[in-house]
């Protein structure tokens, strides 16, 4: 249920009302906007009476959420959530380039690559240092050494560094990283989900390979429905009967998801096409379509690189893709 209060109500008056509704058990997520403050309340509202609460003197209106998702329904907080990373600002108009390797291979490769991206426009570099791999005899990813290189390459390039987190027992070594990337595959690792709620981080969630928009939110519900509310989404591309492509990107996700939900949403079009040529077509797509932003795989030498070589753009060819989208951004926003 969320109640919106009128315009201008003193903060005495809202302090007793929300007293009030949490003596009948509820937990309650106030979102002061600009124009209007929404309380959203949490938990059984069966025993609240919606005709008392409507007629109170400062109440605008109540309505009943029906969605199963509440802290991140746009009904509870209706303007855009802006994820702030450093200085870099995600959603609500500001648009991000995540840029980098799948994944970390060495030293002087994430530098290299980190520099190429930063001087292309990308705000944040990606690398993974621990890699979920369909086979167990592929590489896994430098680990702990791994994340050393990117705070290298964060030192060289002042870029903030995005990471998946695979198993919470290694979130010691991701203190300082500074986002955590969930990937397709934990989407639903539900206890990795409320660990990643306690901790003060934005986290990069990724949509499952199978999972339904419904099933993206009700885990980003895990995360701040345990206390952290930067939760950043990305559609990556979900299986279908396609065969020429790695998945099928849902584009119609990124609106879909903009009405449901006030969190940012960005796009992977590296992994949704699993085809380099594939990418640019389809980042520029998605930045049309509103994506908040867009994290793409780049390699210096894609032919020799130790995972997703194919879907990886050259330096050069992102620098030339993210000129469009910049002049994409121009008219879409
Ligand atoms: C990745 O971004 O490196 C990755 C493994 O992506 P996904 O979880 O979307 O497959
Ligand atoms: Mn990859």
């Amino acid at each position: 249920m969320i109640v919106v209060l009128k315009h201008g109500v003193t903060e005495e008056k809202k302090a007793q009302l929300i007293a009030w509704l949490q003596a009948l058990g509820l937990k309650i997520h106030i979102s002061d906007g600009e124009f209007q403050t929404v309380l959203g309340l949490i938990g059984d509202t069966s025993n609240v009476d919606m005709d008392l609460v409507e007629s109170l003197e400062i109440v605008d209106s109540v309505k009943r959420v029906t969605e199963p998702f509440k802290c991140c329904n746009r009904k509870f907080h209706p303007e855009d959530m802006v994820v702030e990373i450093g200085e870099v600002r995600i959603g609500g108009g500001n648009f991000v380039m995540i840029a980098g390797p799948c994944s970390v291979e060495s030293e002087e490769q994430i530098v290299e690559v980190a520099k190429a991206v930063k001087a292309a426009g990308a705000q944040l570099l990606r690398g993974g240092a621990f890699k979920p791999r369909t086979s167990p005899y592929d590489f896994a990813g430098l680990k702990a050494t791994g994340l050393e290189y990117l705070r290298i390459a964060r030192e060289e390039t002042g870029l903030p560094i995005v990471t998946e987190l695979m198993n919470i027992n290694d979130l010691p070594l991701f203190e300082d990283v500074d986002v955590i990337q969930v990937g397709a595959r934990n989407m639903q690792n539900f206890d990795l989900l409320r660990e990643l709620g306690r901790i003060d981080r934005p986290i990069l969630l990724k949509r499952g390979l199978a999972n339904t928009l419904k099933e993206l939110l009700m885990s980003a519900e895990y995360i701040m429905a345990s206390g952290n509310e930067r939760v950043i989404l990305c559609e990556r591309g979900i299986r279908t009967f396609s065969d020429y492509t790695r998945n099928t990107l849902d584009l119609a996700a990124v609106p879909m998801l903009h009405q449901l939900t006030h969190l940012p949403v960005i796009v992977d079009p590296s992994h949704a096409t699993g085809i380099a040529k594939l990418v640019p077509p389809m980042a520029m797509a998605a930045t049309a379509g509103g994506a908040d932003g867009l994290i793409i795989e780049v390699h210096n030498d894609p032919i020799h690189a130790l995972c997703d070589g194919a879907q990886s753009l050259r330096p050069e060819d992102f620098s030339a893709l993210a000129e469009k989208i910049r002049a994409i951004r121009g008219i879409v926003q």
